[in-house]
Parts: structure tokens; C-alpha cells; sequence
């Protein structure tokens, strides 16, 4: 799960990682309370989205820039009412854009030097990794293609923690001293705190500045939570913004079904997170491409069948839908029945296969056979992705 900017940063605050001054605001309405909570002096107006590259982006009326200076307060609120309701493209949005509802109005800060720093879980490690570099403000990916020697990695043992060797690894690796190098002592500290209390499976500044004056802030954040842990987290599941998920994988999410969309035109219901990854493998190997990933689970009910069909269908991509299940715990004949009423509910039309394998397959395979639906059954994974593949095209 990700959250915004502003929110990220309000919760760096509560572990002690500083931050400029901010307040969000969602309509015009607020503009002029949330800027007389900031101090004096010039102001920073950011476009609340889920992606990076704001301050390069442009908004599809042709207003450049989705992270911009002024001056002044007043020429502030005038720049965030061209922001808000607007939709900005970013390198990281995709050519739709995003719609910007939340504005974040933030102090300038005088910026010294801009520097890169990220902490991650490094799955081949199984340890948070906290990666650095000199070259702030731009693309990390870039650096890393470019000037690999610019960034610095260290790896934390969880059992440990941040440790004070590592610490000054990181501080002398960024080239800081004195004043510099304690304040960033501590915020790499608070910040690997966040990080490890908060279940993150990222927390990301770019830029981390420094200012004339020797201290450091976090003047980007972005932060993404591991989802599995967001059960132990309510006050995070507060932060989520439904407006900055696929409403396909929000209806999915609430029937517990397990549900990514993709840009290909074969929709899956598959039952088992490994059968459906090689589900989409072989639909990709005879020559189709996969319009989603979809595990209803173990034991899914006829009504779970029947949200999954929906939910499949709300995509307009979709022009044919192949149903891969392995009856282990499953009874097939349940997924059988859920079809059926899916397919009747909802009057589908496009081409379906169903290949039903293992507990009460026979049965299933009955009730498909026998309920005058216009539907391919199929044996095998290899013909099932065949014969989807083939009524596709
Ligand atoms: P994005 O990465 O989405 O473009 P950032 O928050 O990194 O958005 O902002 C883009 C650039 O704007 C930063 O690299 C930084 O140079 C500048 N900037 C952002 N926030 C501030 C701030 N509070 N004070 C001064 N400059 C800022
Ligand atoms: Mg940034």
C-alpha cells in the first residue's frame, strides 16, 4: 500500500525524521487557512499523487510542472487552484495521468546539496538494505546506470538493527562532516525506525538536501507499506486513498480475492497463487496475453466465483476468459455452479474455457455439460490455453 507525500512526511515527523514545514489541502476552500499555518517566506505547491517525476510532469491542459516555487503566499494559492482537479502525467503515471485532489503547500527550503536515500527489504538478502548516493534530485535509476560508483548500499541485520559503523559508512560515503554529519546521524536513524515499525517495505527521500546552515530534512517522501502486515498497522490503513487504486482491484480486495490487472485481453480465474502465475505463462507461451491475475483461493464460495467474474468483465480490454482450477481443497463442483450463475448474471458473451481438475471434477464437469451454457471445456493447461488462445484471435 502507498501513501502520499504529505502523509509520509507527517509520519516521518512522529519518528523524528525532520521535515519542512506542510500542509495539505483538498479544495480551494482551505487554500488560504492551510498558507497562514506556514511560516513566512517563499512556498512549495505539490500536486498529492502516487508516482514520482511530479516536478518534470505536465498536466494535460499543457501547465508545466506538478511541484513548483513561489514567492509569495498569494501566488501560491493562485498556482494550486491550477493544480487542483487537474491531471498530471508523470514518467511514472502512464500517458492517462493522475488527478491531483490534495494539495500540499510546503516551506522552500534553502537547498545546499541534494543527496538520494532509500531504505528497502532486499529479498535476495532477506535484509532492509539502505542504499545512498550523492546525486539527488534525479532519477536513482539513472545513476545506477550510469555512475554505479555513486551509490552506496549497506545492509542492516535485522536481529541488530542500524548499527554506528554503518552509520558513519553512509555519512562518509555522502561526504558530509560536522554539524552535517550528526544531523543526518540522526535522521538515518529515525528514519530506519520508521521503516522497521511501520512494516515499510520502502520509504524513499529524493532529495535528501542539506541547507547553508548544516541541516538536513527530507524534502521528498514516498513510502509504500507491506501489505501483509497491514493487519497489525489500522492507523496506516487509515492513510490509504482509494482514489489512487484500480477500482477493479478495490471490489477484489473487499470479496478477499487476490486480484492485479494487467493490459493483455485474456482474463484468468485460477484458484492458487503459483497455478495462476503459470496459468499466465502459458497463455503468454501460446502466443496471448494475460488481462489480469486472479487467485480466488483455496476455498472460494459460489458468491467469491461470481464478484470474480465481475470484477474480470469490468475490463474492457477483456475478449476471452479462461478458468484454470485445481480442485485440492476446492470441490469443483462449487466453481462449476459459481460459473454458471456468474454466467447467467451477468449475460456474458465472450468465449470462456474451463478446465476443472481434481476434487468432484467429474461433477463440475456435469453441471458445465448439462446447464446449456456456450462454454469450451478443456483438459489440460496446455489445451485450455490453446483454445482461449485461438478463439481470441
Ligand atoms: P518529484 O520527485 O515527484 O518530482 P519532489 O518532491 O522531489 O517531487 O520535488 C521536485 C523538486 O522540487 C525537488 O527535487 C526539489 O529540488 C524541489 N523541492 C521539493 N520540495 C521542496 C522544498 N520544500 N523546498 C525547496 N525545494 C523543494
Ligand atoms: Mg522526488
Amino acid at each position: 500500500m502507498n501513501i502520499h507525500e504529505y502523509q509520509a512526511k507527517a509520519l516521518f515527523s512522529q519518528f523524528g525524521v525532520p521535515v519542512p514545514a506542510g500542509v495539505p489541502a483538498k479544495s480551494p476552500d482551505e487554500f488560504a487557512a492551510a498558507l497562514a499555518q506556514l511560516p513566512e517566506g517563499p512556498v512549495m505547491v505539490k500536486s498529492q499523487i502516487h508516482a514520482g517525476g511530479r516536478g518534470k510532469g505536465t498536466f494535460t491542459d499543457g501547465f508545466q510542472g506538478g511541484v513548483k516555487f513561489c514567492k509569495t503566499k498569494a501566488d501560491a494559492a493562485e498556482l494550486a487552484a491550477k493544480m487542483l482537479g487537474n491531471t498530471l502525467v508523470t514518467a511514472q503515471t502512464g500517458p492517462a495521468g493522475r488527478k491531483v485532489q490534495t494539495i500540499y503547500f510546503t516551506a522552500a527550503s534553502d537547498i545546499a546539496k541534494e543527496y538520494y536515500l532509500a531504505i528497502l527489504l532486499d529479498r535476495a538478502s532477506s535484509r532492509p538494505v539502505i542504499v545512498a548516493s550523492t546525486e539527488g534530485g534525479v532519477e536513482i535509476e539513472k545513476v545506477a546506470h550510469e555512475t554505479p560508483e555513486k551509490i552506496t548500499k549497506v545492509f542492516v541485520d535485522p536481529a541488530y538493527g542500524l548499527a554506528d559503523f554503518q552509520v558513519r559508512e553512509l555519512i562518509a560515503a555522502l561526504g558530509l562532516s560536522g554539524t552535517e554529519a550528526k544531523n543526518a546521524a540522526k535522521l538515518l536513524k529515525a528514519l530506519y525506525t520508521c521503516f522497521w515499525e511501520t512494516d515499510a517495505s520502502m520509504v524513499e527521500v529524493n532529495p535528501l538536501i542539506t541547507t547553508p546552515t548544516g541541516e538536513v530534512l527530507a524534502l521528498d517522501a514516498k513510502v509504500s507499506f507491506d501489505s501483509n502486515a497491514l493487519y497489525r498497522h489500522p492507523e496506516l490503513v487509515a492513510l490509504r486513498d482509494l482514489n489512487e487504486e484500480d477500482p477493479k482491484e478495490i471490489e477484489a480486495s473487499k470479496h478477499d480475492l487476490a486480484y492485479i490487472a494487467l493490459d493483455g485481453n485474456i482474463a484468468c480465474l485460477v484458484n492458487g497463487a503459483g497455478l495462476a502465475m503459470s496459468t499466465m505463462d502459458i497463455i503468454k507461451h501460446y502466443g496471448g496475453n494475460p488481462a489480469n491475475f486472479l487467485d480466488v483461493g483455496g476455498g472460494a464460495s459460489k458468491d467469491k466465483v461470481v464478484a470474480a467474474f465481475k470484477i474480470i468483465l469490468g475490463d474492457a480490454n477483456v475478449r476471452g476468459i479462461l478458468v484454470n482450477i485445481f480442485g485440492g481443497i476446492m470441490d469443483c463442483n462449487v466453481i462449476a455452479e459459481g460459473i454458471v450463475e456468474a454466467v447467467r448474471e451477468v449475460g456474458l458473451t465472450l468465449p470462456l474455457v474451463v478446465r476443472l481438475e481434481g476434487n468432484n471434477a467429474a461433477q463440475g464437469k456435469a453441471t458445465l455439460a448439462t446447464s446449456g451454457l456456450a462454454l469450451t471445456p478443456a483438459d489440460s493447461m496446455a489445451d485450455s490455453a490453446q483454445k482461449i488462445v485461438a478463439l481470441v484471435a
